[in-house]
């Protein structure tokens, strides 16, 4: 397949949920109008849509209604088991409030609750959908902007002249080369790995796979929050149903919510999903459960997260019980920032999801978009500083072809015995089944290597048409994410926030410390660093 398109542009966003999107809004407010960057949006889908963002309850954490910027920094830490980049912890504490009121710019308004900002919305389904529509409205009306939606990325690749190539197959199955100043990554997190997860399907590690090719460092890797309730009935999504008050049973009509002390299912929900996601799965292993599942008798309250879950079980015609069973919801790893939200190649940034460092062994509920606001608004200021500072000459005017090619001839057409389609699906199911919620040396080992076999396979991969190359690519980055969790977590020996190890169930002050993954020619390279 040929290159049918290049593009040249001060900065390529990659991902528009609402870290992408928010970055290009803040860059234009941050510069006053005074420059147009040139700038090109690239999305998996539509703009906006199939984006975690779009899904989301529109809950912000940050320090407002009577909780303190010392309460947030506190209870991020304590969720985090105190392995967070405290700089980041408080950059978010600093800047969390206005970075998301800076959205109240494009229309949008927040109600405010202790602890709490939350979009206002007249669809109690997906709130998230509000943030959406108003940063879609914006960047549609944006001078100077192209967008490429329906778009795969590929892959990043340095230029020789400080420039940045983002390798894309469109719609149409055409190649198109944006060849920019700036890369903005904002393609979401890791938690669909697991074949139980409530992401969306599209969101497959993709921004993770391209920083690991391009030697940057990942850290955290092994943290994944599951949310513990998933709905898990026959032909129906493994999303979020999270009703705060009712009954959780096991098969013999015990609520667990009693027999594993928590306070209420609603504190358990929002504090303690990791415990509650593990006394559930335990319940199950031991031959508690129903149908390999546990029952949720839910009470039909009118509260933010209740009312949600209730649209969500009339949406889907669910009856009661409800069958559950955690689901894969959000990852802490991601790249390796420093203080000032730098990665370490100069003009390749992350936003959004995929920064780690922030959130520790645990994120907090509503921390989240939080983070999406502050790392945006913060990487705005930096690219805004290198486009007018240090990379303000023009792009050189021919285009790196050979850098491009190596890219791209690893998709030529060839024939193959495996679909990439049925080697994803065993991905999500080995990393359910042995790395999931109670992980073992045994179990990691053994993932590890079911793993590396799909590995040693994919060149056996069929490539035939754009379908192919992009569930190839998927592939690609979902394998490399997971070995990238499996090792950190086989490395990690003790249980911390998200991470259990049940052969090592204690939490250990000798491990207040990070892992470090770095992927080069085919190998890893771990570290364990003290953020
Ligand atoms: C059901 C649900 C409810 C949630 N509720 C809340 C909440 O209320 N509060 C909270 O704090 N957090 C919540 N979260 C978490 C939060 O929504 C996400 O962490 C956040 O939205 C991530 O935003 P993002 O911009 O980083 O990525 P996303 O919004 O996921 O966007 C990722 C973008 O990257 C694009 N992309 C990915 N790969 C490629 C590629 N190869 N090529 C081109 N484009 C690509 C995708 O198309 C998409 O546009 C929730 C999550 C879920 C799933």
């Amino acid at each position: 397949m040929a290159i049918r398109k290049e593009l040249k542009a001060d900065l390529a966003v990659v991902g528009s949920g609402l870290s992408g999107l928010s970055t290009i809004y803040f860059l234009d407010t941050l510069s006053g109008g005074k420059h147009n960057f040139k700038t090109v949006v690239i999305s998996k889908s539509s703009l906006g849509f199939g984006t975690s963002t779009y899904y989301s309850a529109g809950a912000f954490r940050c320090p407002v209604g009577g909780y303190s910027k010392e309460d947030y920094i506190s209870e991020v830490l304590e969720s985090g088991r105190y392995i967070n980049r405290k700089s980041l912890v408080e950059l978010m504490a600093d800047h969390a409030v206005n970075s998301i009121t800076a959205l109240e710019g494009l229309g949008l308004k927040f109600k405010v609750a202790r602890g709490m900002l939350r979009v206002y919305s007249n669809d109690p389904l997906f709130p998230g959908k509000e943030l959406i529509e108003a940063l879609r409205k914006y960047v549609l009306r944006r001078g100077n902007t192209t967008i490429l939606d329906n778009t795969h990325v590929l892959d990043v690749v340095r230029g020789s002249d400080g420039s940045l190539y983002t390798i894309c197959l469109t719609m149409s199955g055409d190649y198109v080369v944006v060849n920019s100043k700036v890369v903005v990554l904002a393609t979401g997190g890791a938690a669909n790995v697991f074949a139980r997860s409530d992401n969306p399907q599209q969101l497959t590690c993709d921004g993770h796979g391209i920083c690991l090719r391009l030697g940057l460092p990942l850290i955290d890797m092994e943290f994944i929050q599951f949310f513990p309730l998933g709905i898990a009935e026959s032909g129906k999504p493994s999303f979020m149903i999270p009703f705060s008050k009712g009954r959780l049973v096991n098969r013999l009509g015990e609520d667990l919510i009693v027999r594993y002390g928590f306070e209420s299912l609603g504190k358990a929900i929002v504090y303690h999903r990791d415990a509650l996601s593990r006394s559930m799965m335990y319940e199950v292993a031991i031959g508690n459960g129903v149908e390999g599942a546990l029952l949720l008798y839910p009470e039909e309250v009118q509260d933010d997260l209740s009312s949600f879950a209730l649209e969500l079980k009339k949406k889907l015609g669910l009856g009661t019980p409800i069958k559950v069973l955690p689901t894969a919801h959000f990852s802490m790893g991601g790249v390796e920032v420093d203080d000032n939200l730098n990665t370490s190649i100069e003009g390749l940034y992350a936003v959004g999801e995929l920064v780690g460092g922030i959130h520790g062994a645990n994120r907090l509920g509503g921390n989240a978009l939080t983070s999406c606001t502050v790392t945006a608004m913060k990487v705005a200021k930096n690219i805004l500083e290198y486009l007018t500072g240090k990379f303000n000459n023009p792009l050189s005017i021919s285009i790196d072809n050979q850098i491009i090619s190596q890219v791209t001839r690893e998709y030529s057409p060839r024939d193959g015995i495996y679909a990439s389609e049925v080697f994803k699906n065993e991905v999500r199911n080995i990393m359910w089944t042995y790395v999931g919620i109670l992980r073992n040396e045994e179990s990691i080992r053994r993932c590890i290597n079911k793993l590396n076999n799909i590995y040693e396979n994919i060149d056996k991969v069929r490539i035939r048409n754009r379908s192919d190359i992009i569930k190839y690519s998927e592939l690609k980055n979902l394998l490399l994410t997971s070995l990238a969790i499996s090792h950190s977590a086989l490395l990690r020996t003790e249980s911390r926030g998200s991470h259990f190890r049940t052969d090592y169930p204690e939490e250990s002050v000798g491990w207040r410390k990070n892992i470090r993954i770095t992927y080069k020619e085919g190998n890893f390279k771990y570290q364990i660093v003290m953020n």
